[in-house]
């Protein structure tokens, strides 16, 4: 047997080879390297494919919550809840701003915000004086956040959303994809996640006209009129073209991928259910599975078992974001992230990728199963 890839990209990329070097090919012969016609493709696919009305290629995923938050005209010392259990970016680009990222404890079994820790996080900061101005969720793993609990709490104090989907575009909830359960939603095409490009990249996504104007001129140095008019504080900010023709192959593909990721998590929930802790979807959900996790009390030894057997897993995150020494002088919610600090120790990702065959999914499955089974007893 091939060892096992935790992702493989070489296998995608086997199947859609021809069409890629024939995609860059065209980029190389009409030379509009920056901005080219590709560009502009892919965002319309991008707007058909999730339904929102504007789509605002960018540079990465971490730029597009700047675009995002530059909407929202964030200000020092401005204060945005954040999930504690997420990747950094999500909180550094509040940071960029001098405004304040507040770490809201998150749900054990979804992983992601908790409605009930983000309202007393309010409460307790609102008490405090503190301005606060939105909510920055994280669609973590791939699942969407509970949006009708949280757009509740967001209405009821006044306090805008914007999504970070980086790892959740292509997920949905009640029908809805991602991409139009916020005001604004921001992904990336870094390599690794579920639709990804052979670099750095991301997009913006929104159905507010105003907005999608000001992210176009943001992201050439605050554009106004033409190239030397400039109107605002802007920033270098685009997506390459190559890129952009690659992303397009890509997301020809995309669905069919999703469909494989959604088959291969369930195989594995039936398979381990009894055994580990699975993902715990909520109601509606459709997950884009960027990761599959289950939470295990002795992780760190399964990780060393799985490793013997050929398994490759991860840990993400092996730390809360509010305890790292860029983020520890951060506030938390009033009852503190005992929730991410929990599933920090124990949670392990599975390899997912859609191009898993379905031995290697019974192999991935016997072998952990057989751990754990050795390691209860
Ligand atoms: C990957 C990721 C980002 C950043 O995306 P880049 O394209 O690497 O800048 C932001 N937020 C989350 C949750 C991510 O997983």
């Amino acid at each position: 047997m091939q060892p096992i890839q935790f992702i493989d990209l070489k296998a995608q990329q086997k199947t859609i080879r021809q069409k890629i070097d024939v995609a860059i090919q065209k980029v190389l012969d009409h030379g509009t390297y920056i901005m080219g016609p590709e560009v502009k493709e892919f965002e319309t696919k991008l707007s058909d494919f999730c339904g929102a009305k504007h789509t605002i290629s960018c540079s990465n995923g971490t730029d597009a919550i700047a675009f995002a938050l530059m909407c929202k005209n964030i200000k020092a010392g401005d204060h945005v809840l954040v999930p504690s259990f997420t990747f950094a970016a999500s909180a550094e680009v509040i940071a960029w701003f001098d405004a304040i990222p507040i770490f809201v404890d998150v749900d054990l079994k979804t992983f992601n915000m908790c409605p009930n820790h983000l309202e007393a996080t309010i409460v307790d900061a609102k008490q405090k004086g503190q301005h606060v101005a939105g909510i920055l969720t994280v669609d973590l793993f791939g699942q969407p956040v509970d949006y009708e609990s949280i757009n509740k709490i967001a209405y009821k104090h006044n306090l805008w959303i914007i999504d970070d989907a980086a790892q959740g575009f292509g997920g949905s909830l009640k029908g809805k994809k991602i991409g139009t359960l916020a005001e604004i939603t921001t992904t990336s095409f870094f390599p690794a996640k579920p639709l990804g490009c052979y670099g750095d990249g991301g997009a913006i996504f929104t159905d507010n006209d105003e907005y999608a104007n000001l992210m176009r001129s943001i992201r050439v140095h605050g554009q106004g009129s033409n190239k030397y008019d400039n109107v605002r504080i802007g920033m270098n900010g685009r997506l390459d073209t190559i890129q952009a023709a690659i992303l397009l192959e890509k997301l020809a593909i995309f669905n069919e991928e999703l469909i494989k990721r959604d088959e291969i998590a369930h195989r594995y929930t039936n398979a381990l259910k009894d055994y580990a802790q699975t993902p715990h979807l909520i109601e509606g959900a459709f997950s884009a599975w960027a990761q599959y996790t289950l939470v295990l009390p002795n992780r760190d030894e399964v990780v060393a078992s799985l490793k013997e057997v050929g398994v490759p897993s991860f840990v993400y995150y092996p730390m809360p974001l509010n305890l790292q020494v860029a983020y520890k002088h951060y506030p938390t919610g009033p009852y503190g992230t005992p929730n991410a600090e929990k599933l920090a120790k124990t949670v392990l990702s599975l390899p997912m990728h859609p191009y898993l065959d379905a031995t290697t999914q019974d192999y991935i499955i016997d072998q952990t199963r057989n751990i754990l089974l050795k390691k209860a007893a």
